[in-house]
C-alpha cells in the first residue's frame, strides 16, 4: 500500500490542485489531500472549508482522502504511513522555495522523497491567489475552479453573482 501526502494551503483548491491530485491517484494506491492549517499566509477560507471543498470536488476518486494538519510536514506523513510527498511545479519560479524545502525535508526525515508533478500547460499559469484576485475583482472563474469553490467564492467574497 504505497501513500503519498499532498500537502497545501489550498485556499481555494484550483483545477490545477486538481490535475495534480488526479495525477497522484493513478500512481499511488492512496493520496491524502493536506490541508495546512498553520500557514504563513491569511487566507480567506478557514481549514474545514477548505477541506470540504476539496472534499466535494474529489467525490470520484475513491482513493483519495482529505485531512488537516498543523506542525512539521514530516512528522505528519510518517503518523499517516505516508511514503512521499507530492508538490506540483509551475513554472520556474515555484523551483527554488520547492528545492530548499524538499531538501529541508530529507534533511528532517531521510525516508520520505518528495516528487514534483507538472499539471496540464493551461493550468500551470494558475495559483489560488490569483484566482481570489479576479474573483474580487468580479472576474468569471469557471475555466479555473470547481462550481464548488466559484460558488463559495462568490459567497465569501459577498457578491451576488462572480459572473
Ligand atoms: P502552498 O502550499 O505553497 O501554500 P498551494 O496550496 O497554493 O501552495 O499549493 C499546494 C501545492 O500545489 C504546491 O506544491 C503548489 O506548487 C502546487 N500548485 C498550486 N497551483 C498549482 C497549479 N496550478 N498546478 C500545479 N501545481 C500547483
Amino acid at each position: 500500500m504505497r501513500t503519498v501526502i499532498y500537502p497545501g494551503s489550498f485556499d481555494p483548491l484550483t483545477n490545477g490542485h486538481l490535475d495534480v491530485i488526479q495525477r497522484a491517484a493513478r500512481l499511488f494506491d492512496r493520496v491524502v489531500v493536506a490541508v495546512a492549517r498553520n500557514g504563513s499566509k491569511q487566507p480567506l477560507f478557514s481549514p474545514a472549508e477548505r477541506k470540504t471543498l476539496i472534499e466535494h470536488s474529489i467525490s470520484d476518486l475513491t482513493n483519495v482522502t482529505v485531512d488537516i494538519f498543523e506542525g512539521l510536514l514530516v512528522e505528519y506523513v510518517e503518523q499517516q504511513s505516508g511514503h512521499a510527498v507530492i508538490r506540483g511545479l509551475r513554472a520556474l519560479s515555484d523551483f527554488e522555495y520547492e528545492f530548499q524545502m524538499a531538501l529541508m525535508n530529507r534533511q528532517l526525515n531521510e525516508h520520505i522523497e518528495t516528487l514534483f508533478m507538472m499539471p496540464r500547460a493551461s493550468y500551470s499559469f494558475l495559483s489560488s491567489h490569483l484566482v481570489k484576485e479576479i474573483a474580487g475583482l468580479g472576474g468569471d472563474v469557471s475555466p479555473f475552479v470547481t462550481p464548488e469553490v466559484k460558488e463559495a467564492l462568490a459567497a465569501k467574497l459577498g457578491q451576488a453573482g462572480v459572473n
